[in-house]
């Protein structure tokens, strides 16, 4: 196995082996190709690169001819020598061309006849034809996804509003104990109609431009509504699995300040991420004594949350987040042991991935073996099932004392393409979880002692 870096073995979402990506990127060109340290994150649907933007991937940043988030951003805020777009009409237009490719036989439009353009899907507006015959054998496979998929080419531009600060949509006071809110109808019961929020974002001048920008029409407002939603569950999912875990471990965050750290954090979760990101936990435990969140990943993205975490308690009453980019290991060696930084009290992995394959399993096995070894209560979610099979497998074979796995009551409701195999079943963020906590009980016979 080569050696990959950092950032591949630890933390980024990963393909599982059963939908290897790597080996099924025919559609893209070679320069768009996964590199030995690139891995495909289905999450976004993208590969995922240190420097990410919520809808952007490192192929659409190719297309862009810019390295990274920060040469995007000088281009959109009008900064740049030679921006490679203009607008943001041409912009989505970049985005939109990274999708162009015949999902029936992969053919990209420099692939085509003199005069010949690829067709879109008129259901779904999402994956692309060369001809009627591509389309007609394409379409027993297609139809099983294409309304998903109708949905997801919505949410891919929606979820420029998370960009822009239109989401997330502000959220109401639990009117319930967190015991009460088993899941996202219980959530969504506390707060009231959603509609005056979301109207609010649908007449905003953000959405009216992104629809000004893109080459499809408005879907209607219903649809839109349903989309803002996704997006928000999305968001909201994090913070309510945390709260999930807490419960799911009795930690009890009045008799005293609780540290909880992201193992892993990737750009999804750092990117544009702001302080006030977690809050919904001091709604779900009001007069808490203070929870310290601490994200730690090498994929973390400079930001206002990027300050150092917290040797002691926390202020009360007060959700504190901060990040540290590092593998987790690494920062437990440099900070936690030193006690520069506070030992977690919980630790939350969203899709470590260290289940796709034996290098990421490498990366990951300090962090594992730490959490077992140190006892620390650890939750990790996964996007399938068969991934959960799997993870669940290598934690058993390190011994781990399992205490709970199932399906995530508050998975993300925004379903998730695979954009290189648009036909393969969409999954969803934070669909799948597993709670361990220290060292399998060893049962019946006791070991005798060596020398005893
Ligand atoms: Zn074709
Ligand atoms: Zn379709």
């Amino acid at each position: 196995m080569q050696p990959q870096s950092p950032r591949s073995l630890h933390g980024a979402p990963v393909e599982s082996e059963s939908h290897n990506m790597v080996s099924q990127v025919p559609a893209l060109p070679q320069s768009y190709a996964p590199g030995t340290d690139s891995v495909f994150s289905d999450q976004s649907g993208f590969y995922s690169l240190d420097s990410n933007v919520p809808g952007l991937s490192k192929v659409i940043l190719n297309k862009l001819n810019m390295k990274d988030y920060g040469e995007y951003r000088t281009a959109v805020e009008g900064k740049a020598q030679g921006i490679s777009f203009r607008n943001y009409k041409e912009m989505f237009q970049k985005m939109e061309d990274t999708f162009k490719f015949c999902t029936g036989c992969n053919k990209l439009p420099e692939h085509l006849a003199e005069g010949q353009t690829l067709k879109r899907c008129v259901k779904c507006l999402n994956v692309y034809y060369c001809t009627k015959e591509c389309q007609k054998k394409d379409w027993p496979q297609h139809k099983k996804v294409c309304k998903l998929l109708r949905l997801v080419a919505i949410d891919r531009l929606v979820e420029w509003l998370m960009f822009t600060g239109d989401l997330p949509f502000p959220t109401e006071k639990w009117s319930k104990s967190a015991a009460g809110v088993k899941n996202w109808d219980d959530w969504l019961s506390m707060q009231g109609d959603l509609t005056p929020r979301l109207d609010a974002i649908l007449s905003g001048a953000d959405m009216a431009s992104l629809w000004k920008n893109v080459s499809r029409p408005r879907p209607d407002e219903s649809d839109l509504q349903q989309s803002l939603w996704r997006l928000q569950s999305e968001f909201l999912s994090r913070v309510l699995t945390v709260g999930m875990a807490m419960k799911h471990f009795g930690l009890d965050p009045y008799a005293k300040p609780l540290t909880i750290h992201l193992a892993g954090a990737s750009h999804n979760e750092t990117m544009g991420a702001r302080i006030t990101d977690y809050d919904e936990l001091s709604y779900m435990f009001p007069g808490h004594q203070g929870i310290e969140i601490v994200m730690v990943g090498p994929e973390v993205v400079d930001g206002p949350i990027v300050r150092p975490p917290l040797s002691a308690f926390g202020p009360k009453h007060t959700v504190y987040i901060n990040a540290y980019k590092s593998l987790y290991h690494q920062f437990w060696e440099e900070l936690v042991e030193k006690e520069e930084a506070a030992k977690p009290d919980l630790v939350v992995g969203f899709h470590p991935g260290f289940h796709a394959n034996q290098g990421l399993i490498e990366g990951w096995l300090p962090t594992l073996l730490l959490l077992r070894d140190y006892n620390i209560p650890s939750f990790f979610t996964m996007y399938s099932e068969m991934e959960l099979k799997c993870s669940l497998q290598i934690l058993l074979e390190l011994e781990m004392h399992i205490r709970d796995s199932g399906a995530n009551p508050f998975s993300s409701q925004k379903p998730e393409q695979v954009q290189a195999c648009p036909n393969k079943m969409p999954v969803y963020y934070n669909a799948h979880y597993v709670c361990f906590h220290g060292l399998l009980p060893q049962e019946g016979v006791q070991e005798p002692r060596p020398g005893s």
